[in-house]
């Protein structure tokens, strides 16, 4: 299959070709001609899975046929978790929309809210967003959306996750009924359903497999002891000499901590989570990319979506909670055919986590000691004698009828949602205010910019 074959036009296949793609991914295939023919979408796929050039492009396809948008108005909106993830959505709209005549901005918290309302005054075709600076700028009147032709939810369960439901809630109530809604999310859990019930009519399902490491990842674990870990961890970046490694911990304190831990190493490190400041993020991920930073720490939130190129090294300093978190974090390297290596150290308390991955992945993983860090509380040894964990498939909205009260147990990350886009509360105006005041200079790292009509 080409992408020749999928609808899209001249200047957008121009624009995939010049990013060296020539196959397009099961998750493109699927979703492509589908969403030009103006059909809803169900997908379950997560980051690594080509799903962002998926909605992207026929979405700028469709855009392209259609009239321009009106002052302060939106043609598109795509609503992302977080800000990192939501500039990264941007990057692609900008980049595979470039030889169209149609512009894009990105909207999110942490940074001056003036500029976006600014750029926003002549109307977007595409606006990317995170929902809590959205519903900020929607009540300073900067934003509309009565001709609003197409709603993207890009990580639905982490938004989920993060306590967004009821900004999307309202955020949909002002959207005109007859659009084309685009909903991805990694797993499909009851509340994800529930969302979708009232929002996705007669969509094509797509699935992409995701519970199972991309063939080109090498995945193992060293058992150790909890007290040995920071400086095997040590031991390992400078006996391999690893020059830019994503280091997973479970809680924002245990980054910060670790972080501290590398410096008196001498080993350069930067925690990136949640209550981390927008400019201090935007720098350490700026910073890792370039390759001044060796070692980035990240807490499972601000790290999912992350798109780092040849990531070639991800450590599990900390096992995740949810063992689905483990493919997500390991398939940050070995990313789009390239080789990784992920390690995982494992202590004897978390032999739980330890089964549930395997079980999960149907793998056991291999274990390797390392010398001088021998464990005095061995790790039990696991089997996969029992039933694997299945990760969650879609369903079809409004098939399973009611499911209130059947609310799931939310999902325990240790990480919040990031400042500046947590829920609204009776304190939201003076986090706006406090947005506003917000000297970070991240705009630039982020290409903040509106793309210009050409
Ligand atoms: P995503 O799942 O959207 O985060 O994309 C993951 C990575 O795959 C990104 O770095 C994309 O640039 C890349 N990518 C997307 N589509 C293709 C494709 N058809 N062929 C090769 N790489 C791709």
């Amino acid at each position: 299959m080409s992408f020749t074959k999928l609808g899209l036009s001249a200047p957008i296949l121009t624009a995939v070709s010049e990013q060296g793609y020539d196959t397009p991914t099961p998750i493109q295939e699927k979703a492509i001609p589908a969403i030009i023919e103006g059909r809803d979408i169900m997908a379950a796929a997560q980051t690594g899975t080509g799903k962002t050039a998926g909605f992207t492009l026929p979405l700028l396809e469709r855009l392209s046929k259609g009239q321009k948008a009106g002052p302060n108005q939106a043609r598109a909106l795509i609503l992302a978790p977080t800000r990192e993830l939501a500039a990264q959505v941007a990057e692609s709209v900008e980049l595979y929309s470039k030889n169209l005549p149609l512009t894009s901005t990105v909207v999110f918290g942490g940074v001056k809210i003036n500029p976006q309302m600014m750029r926003l005054r002549k109307g977007v075709d595409v606006l990317v967003a995170t929902p809590g600076r959205l519903i900020d700028l929607m009540g300073q009147g900067a934003v509309k959306f009565k001709n609003l032709e197409v709603l993207v939810l890009d990580e639905a369960d982490r938004m989920l996750d993060m306590g967004f439901i009821h900004d999307i809630k309202r955020i949909l109530k002002t959207l005109p009924a007859k659009r084309q809604n685009l909903m991805f999310s990694a797993t499909f859990s009851d509340d994800i359903r529930q969302l979708a019930k009232g929002l996705i009519h007669n969509p094509v399902e797509v699935s992409v497999e995701s519970n199972k490491a991309a063939k080109t990842i090498e995945h193992w674990i060293h058992p150790v002891d909890k007290t040995k870990k920071p400086a095997l961890l040590t031991h390992l970046i400078e006996k391999n000499n690893w020059r830019q490694v994503l280091v997973f911990t479970r809680t924002k304190h245990g980054a910060n901590r670790l972080v501290k831990q590398l410096d008196k190493s001498k080993i350069e490190a930067a925690a990136i989570h949640g209550n981390k400041s927008q400019s201090a993020r935007t720098k350490a991920l700026a910073g890792f990319k370039s390759g001044e930073i060796r070692i980035l720490v990240a807490t499972d939130i601000v790290a999912r979506g992350l798109d780092i190129d040849q990531l070639p090294q991800v450590v599990n300093y900390d096992l995740p909670n949810v063992s689905e978190d483990y493919v997500h974090r390991i398939g940050r390297t070995g990313r789009a055919g390239a080789s990784g290596e992920a390690i995982s150290l494992v202590t004897a308390e978390d032999i739980k986590e330890l089964s549930d991955i395997e079980r999960l992945t149907q793998k056991l993983l291999r274990r390797e000691i390392v010398e001088g860090f021998e464990p005095i509380n061995k790790v039990p040894e696991t089997t996969l004698n029992m039933k694997p964990i299945k990760a969650k498939k879609p369903k079809k909205p409004n098939r399973s009828g009611n499911n209130q009260g059947e609310q799931k147990a939310k999902r325990s990350h240790g990480d919040k949602a990031p400042q500046g886009t947590k829920k609204r509360s009776s304190g939201h105006k003076a986090q706006s205010k406090k947005n506003t005041d917000n000297k970070s200079g991240s705009q630039d790292v982020w290409k903040n910019s509106t793309k210009k009509h050409k």
